[in-house]
């Protein structure tokens, strides 16, 4: 017994030290201070040429959408990639085709946002990051299209507490697409990180992002678009406007010059 206690108590301790260094690492936090942080922002908002990569419909609205509207309003070019259909739901309205659902609902919340193009990859749920389907569809794009900067999801510093292999895979296989470009490659930001440097004012066009989100209706996003607002008000906060989206900045290669 009074080992048992004495283990219980090791654990206890371990615990109390442990605690505190994982939400250290593991927290949200700023590496800018919020001027700098709005002032990335306008150098992000500054291209003209964006693609988006994302894994499922409705990641862009939920993580972005805010931001591609500003792009698209400031005469930018937006097109994004939509690695799956996301047909392994969930199917909140009980849709008998969800994949075809979900596409005809990334579809409508593209035509309120202002994406000159979609291209689905049709890459299955859960499994976009494997074998070289998505960096062949990514190169594909950037061949084409000719972006001058990439968004997608944070590979190293993914922000708490919803994590998804596909969203993760998704920045990992472009990250490593990018890094293979070479110097004249486009600039590379990521959305859904734990340490941003970046923030969009996304106030005036909040209502659009929501309606977007709205589109989603096998996801339920109608409650969801609740939850953005809250969510986008609260990274509004840090730099002083009613609602923003953050990102971090990719760090150049070793070996090369950042360039932005
Ligand atoms: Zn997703």
């Amino acid at each position: 017994m009074v080992t048992a206690r004495k283990s219980c108590l090791g654990c206890g301790l371990v615990l109390v030290l442990l605690i505190p260094l994982l939400w250290i690492r593991y927290r949200t936090a700023w590496t800018a201070t919020p001027e700098v942080a709005l002032a990335n922002g306008r150098q992000l908002l500054s291209h003209k040429r964006v693609l988006a990569i994302a894994a499922h419909p409705d990641d862009l609205e939920w993580y972005v959408a805010g931001t591609l509207r500003r792009f698209v309003e400031s005469g930018a070019e937006v097109e994004v990639i939509v690695a799956s259909f996301g047909e392994l739901g969930p199917n909140r309205n009980g849709s008998p085709d969800l994949a075809s659902a979900r596409k005809r609902e990334q579809t409508a919340a593209g035509e309120i946002i202002g994406y000159r193009k979609i291209r689905f990859l049709g890459l299955p749920d859960r499994d976009v990051s494997e074998g070289d389907a998505l960096a062949e569809g990514v190169k594909d794009a950037i061949e084409e299209f000719r972006p001058d900067v990439l968004l997608t999801f944070d590979p190293d510093f993914p922000s708490l507490p919803y994590l998804h292999e596909d969203h993760q895979g998704t920045g990992r296989v472009v990250k490593r697409v990018w890094e293979s470009l070479g110097g004249d490659r486009p600039n590379l930001w990521f959305w859904q990180s734990r340490r941003p440097d970046t923030a969009v004012d996304t106030s005036d066009v909040i209502e659009t992002k929501v309606k977007a989100l709205s589109a989603h209706e096998s996801q339920g996003l109608g409650q969801g678009a609740t939850r953005a607002r809250g969510f986008n008000s609260r990274t509004g906060e840090y730099v002083g406007a009613a609602f923003a989206e953050s990102f971090r900045m990719a760090a150049p290669v070793k070996g090369e010059s950042s360039g932005q």
